[in-house]
This record gives structure tokens, C-alpha cells and sequence, in this order.
């Protein structure tokens, strides 16, 4: 156990792969001035994917109306949506010769709708220019608003449908003080509810202090309300006023959550200390 980020175990140490791939992605989002989670929420990850020519776009602005302290995305009160957001996305879409996109945001607890209108016409506008796209939205709780969200949202199926739990309930006054547990997995339930033939993706960071019993219990919640993917990850301390990381699980541990999770009922399960929401989010499966 250690709540030093600087002395990573062998396994979370490896190089920053540099390639002119990474480069070309890096120029295309500057020049599209377009946020990503990779960037703001610094996912370590972030070499690996943009070498791949893949990043995830962070729509409606860098600044978030929420404080969780698992997360470095800035906080404080967002500009309205930009209405040329979509369009540069969709150029980044085609530029980047894309076939999976993955879209998050911020949370906008400002917006009446949440942001759903705005991830809406992002779909949209991509799907006009690249026909064949399929995406991914990884959407933040919608609190007051869950079933308008998921009405506007209707427009723009399919895609998989993901919203992450992030840690256990236990954990939540900590690291996710301005999300409700239940609310989440009500949103999973409604979504599933709401669009049948929509997978729905969740996810949870290890490393912050939850039990065995803990995480299964939530895997067992997801599953209740009819999740089917998710992603087990190591949590790790993305700056200096975020969260401690309490315990850096083993390799072999995630191994056995996967293991575990499979046997619980996902279908489609991520489960590595580098694993996040959207890693390699594109794969039809994970049994390799
Ligand atoms: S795992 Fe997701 S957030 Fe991290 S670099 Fe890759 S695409 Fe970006």
C-alpha cells in the first residue's frame, strides 16, 4: 500500500511512446480547438491512444459544474454550448479517418438539459459526415433531468449508451461528492429501459480505499439494472490536489475482477490497471 503517485510499481511505469501518428492526432485537435478527456482528466493512456490515432472528445467546454476529486478537469462556472462544436468534431472525425468515436462532457448541471441537446446534434452532425461511424456516449448523470435527456437522445441512436458509477457508494462523500449512486444506476436502468437493443457501459477505479465486497456489490447493482460492459481500472492520482491513491492493485487482481465480472454477467469486460472507460472502447470483444 502507498499514497506515493511518484514511486509507481513496475507495472504502471512505461514509456511515453512518441510517433508521428501521436503528432498528426495532437495537431488535428489543436487546430479544431477541441477538448479531450485524455488531455484534462490526464489519462495516462493518452500516448498509447493518440499513437493509435484515437483520443475522446470532451464536448461542452473544459470546466465542470462538479468537484469530484478523483478527476483534474477544471471547475467552475462553463461558457453556453458552442454551437460550432459539432462540426468541428465532425472535421476531426474525418480528418482523423475515425469509425469509433467516443464522446463525453462535462457534467453541466447549468444547462437545462444537462447537455443532451448538445451531444445530440455531436452525433448527428458526425453521423452526416461520416455515415459509418459508430459511437459511444459517455454521458453524466442528467440528475433533475434523466428522462428528457434520454428522450432527446432517442435522435440520435445507436450508440452504446455508458455513464460511470467511478467508485464504490462507501466512496462517494470523498470522490464523488456532487453524484448520488443511486442516480446512476437509475440512469443505466432508464436507459436500458428506454432503449432495449443500447448496450450500456460502466465504469469503476480501484485504488481508493474499497473493498473486495464493495466492488462486488456494485458489479452485482450494474448488472441489476441490465448493464452489460465495463471497465476496471487503476485509479491514479491525475494532480497534485486529486485524491491519494490508496493501493495500487495488482495486474493479477484485475485478472480476477474480470474473471469475477464475467461470471457476475457482462458481457464485454476491461479489466487492467490502465483500463479505462473508453480504452480500446472499439473492440467487439474482450475475451483476449
Ligand atoms: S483511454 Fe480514453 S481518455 Fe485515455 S487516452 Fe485513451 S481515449 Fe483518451
Amino acid at each position: 500500500m502507498s499514497s506515493d503517485t511518484r514511486r509507481l510499481p513496475p507495472w504502471l511505469r512505461r514509456p511515453w511512446p512518441t510517433s508521428h501518428r501521436f503528432q498528426h492526432t495532437e495537431q488535428t485537435l489543436e487546430t479544431l480547438r477541441l477538448e479531450t478527456i485524455c488531455t484534462n482528466a490526464n489519462c495516462p493512456n493518452k500516448g498509447e491512444c493518440w499513437g493509435r490515432g484515437t483520443a475522446t472528445a470532451l464536448i461542452l467546454g473544459g470546466v465542470c459544474t462538479r468537484n469530484c476529486r478523483f478527476c483534474s478537469v477544471g471547475t467552475g462556472h462553463p461558457e453556453p454550448p458552442d454551437p460550432s462544436e459539432p462540426a468541428r468534431l465532425a472535421q476531426m472525425a474525418q480528418t482523423m479517418e475515425l469509425k469509433y468515436l467516443v464522446i463525453t462532457s462535462v457534467n453541466r448541471d447549468d444547462l437545462p438539459d444537462g447537455g443532451a441537446w448538445h451531444f445530440r446534434d455531436c452525433v448527428l452532425e458526425v453521423r452526416r459526415r461520416r455515415p459509418s461511424m459508430r459511437f459511444e456516449i459517455l454521458v453524466p448523470d442528467f440528475r433533475d433531468n434523466q428522462a428528457e435527456a434520454l428522450e432527446i437522445l432517442a435522435e440520435a441512436l445507436p450508440f452504446v449508451f455508458a455513464h460511470n458509477v467511478e467508485t464504490v457508494p462507501a466512496l462517494y462523500p470523498q470522490a464523488r461528492s456532487g453524484g448520488n449512486y443511486e442516480l446512476s444506476l437509475q440512469l443505466l436502468q432508464m436507459a436500458q429501459d428506454r432503449f432495449p437493443d443500447t448496450p450500456t457501459k460502466s465504469s469503476i477505479m480501484l485504488g481508493l480505499g474499497e473493498t473486495d465486497e464493495d466492488v462486488t456489490a456494485v458489479l452485482r447493482d450494474l448488472r441489476r439494472v441490465g448493464c452489460d460492459r465495463l471497465t476496471i481500472g487503476q485509479y491514479l492520482k491525475p494532480s497534485k490536489d486529486s485524491l491519494d491513491v490508496v493501493d495500487y492493485v495488482h495486474p493479477d487482481k484485475f485478472a480476477w475482477w474480470k474473471e469475477r465480472a464475467l461470471e457476475i454477467g457482462f458481457n464485454w469486460v476491461q479489466s487492467a490497471p490502465f483500463a479505462r472507460s473508453s480504452y480500446f472502447a472499439e473492440q467487439e470483444n474482450t475475451s483476449a
